[in-house]
């Protein structure tokens, strides 16, 4: 088994606020959107951020999206979601939900109301992950993923869940347009770590805490490593307890046309979103907030 060469490492850029809930670092950096990361397409993490408590919950109010999915992993306090396909759910630590935004719908992403008003630590990651071009148009779709439904791997030096794909015979539960894995991954002090991938895929490691060795090149801060595309496995050393999502995909392969929250193969798709977005075709606003945000 060939290990992989590390690429590149991206430390983590300055984080910015999404609406007033999630201070959010942009893990992909220079390289969101684009093939290199492929299926993937940008990754924030939300590093934990103590709130005061408040009436009110912080978060982003009702937006769309159109051409990939979400992904949102919760691992500090309560987050809860609400969109236009009439979807809504509340998620906590360890709890995931994939939502498939396809043809198109109005979202809204905030804090729980018990979560605003004790206040406290919330810390998440959301990941984008792209559509092939034949399901950009699939109807909007949404999957909460609850902690005890997630597989719990044990390593040597920590453990392993998988929220999609596979590892070692076991499945993650999310619905899937095409073959990429999503690892949630802690480690301890001290182990060799050596995760199996298909030779061809993207592959890269999210660390969001801890310090880590790969091949002679100590990462000991927050941001992501890209790996090269051959080889069949990450092999790396634990150099103090680590928290990462580690991120593996057959690469989609197709253009990708990218503006604010659409996610199309060409810009005049992008045009088309913009318009259907006006025309209220991604479901109205109106309705959405009658629902009682
Ligand atoms: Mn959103």
């Amino acid at each position: 088994m060939a290990a992989r060469q590390p690429v590149s490492f991206l430390p983590a850029p300055a984080p910015h606020w999404v609406g007033d809930g999630f201070r959010v670092f942009p893990l992909f950096a220079d390289l969101a959107f684009r093939e290199e990361v492929s299926p993937f397409l940008m990754l924030d993490y939300a590093a934990p951020h103590v709130f005061p408590p408040r009436e009110t919950p912080p978060g982003v109010g009702a937006h769309p999206h159109r051409g990939f999915e979400t992904v949102t992993v919760v691992y500090d306090g309560e987050i809860e979601h609400r969109d236009s396909a009439g979807n809504a759910g509340t998620i906590g630590p360890g709890d995931v939900q994939w939502m498939t935004a396809g043809a198109g719908l109005l979202h809204e992403e905030f804090h729980s109301r018990e979560q605003s008003k004790r206040g406290g630590l919330v810390s998440m990651a959301q990941l984008w992950v792209n559509l092939p071009a034949k399901n950009k148009s699939t109807p909007p779709a949404y999957q909460t993923i609850l902690k005890e439904q997630i597989p719990l791997v044990d390593l040597v030096g920590g453990s392993l869940r998988v929220i999609a794909g596979a590892y070692a015979g076991a499945k993650g539960p999310a619905r899937l347009f095409s073959d990429l894995h999503v690892w949630d991954v802690e480690l301890k002090e001290g182990s060799a770590m050596q995760l199996d991938v298909t030779s061809g895929d993207t592959a890269m490691i999210a660390l969001f805490s801890g310090a880590i060795d790969v091949a002679e090149h100590k990462i000991a801060q927050p941001g992501l490593l890209m790996f090269a595309t051959e080889g069949e496995s990450l092999v790396f050393r634990v150099d103090s307890k680590a928290k990462m999502l580690v991120l593996s995909g057959k690469p989609i392969g197709e253009p990708i046309a990218a503006q604010g929250p659409f996610v199309m193969n060409t810009q005049s798709e992008i045009h088309q979103a913009i318009a259907d977005f006006r025309a209220g075709k991604m479901g109205r606003l109106e309705d959405f907030e009658s629902q009682g945000a």
